[in-house]
């Protein structure tokens, strides 16, 4: 895998593109992302996305977003509006907006057609006793007893059927194919059900919805959809996808083709089940920052062109996979490293005072916005007499290799100067609350005797000019890799429950505080953060742990394993 951007690595959907541009079977290419607005989009679906508009870019192509919207029950505006955004957020814009339901007229005279020629029929046996009809992988279906009504009848009751005379469920329209098909999909398959619902978009107008395979391949072909391009789910119906273009006057024949869905490690991507996690509060809402929804990883900080890259490089086949969390954070990591300016902050604070620095008195020091980039300037970092230091970073009774602050010991601070630590002061539970220190002026970040060098740096934020925020640590959502792997068990079992740590009275450099929702930054030595777009205010700021700076996870893992 090439680790140059500019290469766009190729796959065999790519290549059937090219092939069909070069044999003049296509002069142009159209695409399109079908979501049904019964949800937000995951990250999985931004695969699709990226898959789809990308294509379609690369080419010259059109990409059509349309809203599958034939389920009156389980859709709404709020869902389309959300989607809209995601992709926009994803950096895609269509050249259609499309929606299934203006294609309801439409999908409704090529059923008459199908009746008419003698291809679906109106079928009076209930949801189970088609189930059991169907038959089995290994047995084949038995027809059902109102197979052979006759055109006319069929004509009268699908009429009937969109009139509103019946009740939801009474009467289904089949599409006439073959009971004994190898292929499940091909025996009879419901193409229309009745549903006594308001439609948001349509109205009252239909009480006759059509299915899925229905609806789909005809929009493909209504609005010219070269190659349309789905997961593998969808592979056992093409056929059935192929037969219904081939049995009515359709517009076009677009190529179904079907690649591997992208699933991602320690979350589960399903919209049903990020409906229930949201829906019974175990996450604040659909962009809680640690869903695995395109509003939750916004919310959390990543970037979408890191979402742009990931995918990019893990490329497209057809074998399923579950790619690994790490991986999608160290391209997160990647990006943000270069682009994110460097502040300090301290979320556990343990106050240390310079007992040699002047009372009630500051001095500014320089500091590089980003060591690897000049160009991002230089920033004023306040140093005081009390400054705040990490609880971490000291330990009384420290192992040998401990290289922070211990008694008598001496370490640098980040950006500032050598201190040395002569005395602890503890509390009446004897918990340390204060650690005296002597800074040693000449070691000064930037003058010539800061080469003295010691192995410890640790990172700081004046108690004067510091200012208290709220952090937010998220952790991964799932205790386990497969949340869903064991059918017996029920996935909620395996939510973690240390998944969000909120840490009320973190420190930060004024100017974090200050910044507008949505800012990034890396905390030196301990992670990037982004100022929460929902919840963070000018007087109450709040900020996301992106992600840590390595991969943290992995290392406990390893830990762990090594016991
Ligand atoms: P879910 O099971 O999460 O509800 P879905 O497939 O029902 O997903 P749709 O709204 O129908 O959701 O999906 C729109 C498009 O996104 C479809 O073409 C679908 O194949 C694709 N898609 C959904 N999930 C993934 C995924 N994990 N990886 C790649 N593409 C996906
Ligand atoms: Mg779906």
């Amino acid at each position: 895998m090439s680790n140059d951007k500019q290469i766009t690595s190729t796959n065999f959907i790519r290549n059937i593109v090219i092939r069909d541009i070069e044999s003049g079977k296509h002069s142009s290419i159209v695409t399109r992302f079908p979501p049904e607005p019964n949800g937000h989009l995951h990250i999985g679906h931004a695969k699709s996305i990226c898959l789809n508009f990308g294509i379609a870019d690369e080419f010259g192509g059109t990409t059509h977003l349309r809203f599958d919207d034939t389920n009156p029950l389980k859709e709404n505006e709020d869902f389309m509006n959300a989607i809209m955004e995601d992709v926009r957020w994803l950096g895609f814009e269509w050249d259609r907006l499309c929606h299934a339901s203006d294609y309801f007229q439409q999908l409704y005279e090529y059923a008459i057609h199908l009746i008419k020629s003698g291809k679906a029929y109106v079928e009076e046996l209930n949801a189970e006793e088609i189930r059991a009809y169907r038959g089995t992988l290994t047995e084949v279906g038995r027809e059902s007893p109102f197979r052979d009504r006759p055109v006319t009848e069929n004509l009268d009751r699908f009429e009937r059927m969109k009139a509103g005379e019946f009740e939801d469920g009474q009467y289904v329209l089949r599409a006439k194919i073959d009971m004994s098909a190898a292929n499940i999909n091909l025996r009879d398959p419901v193409i229309y059900r009745i549903r006594n619902a308001s439609h948001h978009r349509t109205g009252d107008q239909w009480h006759i919805y059509p299915m899925y395979d229905w609806a789909h391949g005809i929009s493909d072909a209504i609005e010219g959809i070269t190659h349309s391009l789905c997961t593998l789910e969808f592979e056992d119906h093409r056929p059935l996808y192929d037969w219904l273009l081939d049995n009515i006057p359709a517009p076009s024949h677009p190529r179904q083709i079907e690649f591997a869905r992208g699933n991602l490690d320690y979350t589960v991507m399903s919209k049903r089940k990020l409906r229930q996690l949201v829906e019974e509060g175990h996450v604040s809402g659909w962009d809680d920052p640690r869903m695995p929804t395109l509003a939750g990883i916004r919310r959390r900080g990543y970037p979408p062109e890191s979402i742009r890259a990931f995918w990019d490089a893990m490329g497209i086949s057809k074998s399923e996979s579950i790619i690994s969390m790490g991986v999608l954070e160290n391209q997160v990591r990647d990006d943000l490293n270069v682009r994110a300016p460097r502040t300090m902050a301290v979320l556990d604070p343990l106050k240390l005072v310079l007992t040699n620095f002047p009372e009630g008195e500051t001095q500014w020091l320089d500091a590089a916005v980003h060591p690897q980039n000049e160009a991002m300037g230089i920033r004023k970092v306040p140093v005081t007499r009390e400054i705040w230091v990490e609880r971490s970073d000291f330990m009384e009774d420290p192992p040998r290799k401990f290289f922070r602050l211990k008694p008598g010991g001496e370490v640098r601070l980040r950006n500032a100067f050598i201190v040395k630590c002569n005395e602890i002061v503890k509390n009446e539970q004897g918990e340390v609350v204060e650690l005296h220190c002597e800074f040693d002026p000449d070691s000064r970040s930037g003058l010539p005797g800061a080469s003295r060098k010691v192995k410890g740096t640790i990172h700081w934020v004046s108690a004067v000019h510091g200012v208290p925020v709220e952090v937010r640590l998220c952790d991964r959502l799932f205790t386990v890799p497969n949340p869903l792997a064991d059918k017996s068990r029920d996935f909620l079992e395996f939510l973690n429950a240390h998944s969000l740590d909120v840490i009320e009275g973190a420190i930060v450099e004024a100017a974090v505080a200050e910044g507008a929702p949505g800012d990034l930054y890396q905390f030196e030595r301990t992670g990037y953060f982004v100022h929460d777009i929902v919840d963070s205010t000018p007087g109450k700021p709040v900020l996301n742990r992106i992600v840590t700076l390595r991969d943290s996870w992995a290392r406990i893992e390893k830990e762990m394993a090594a016991g």
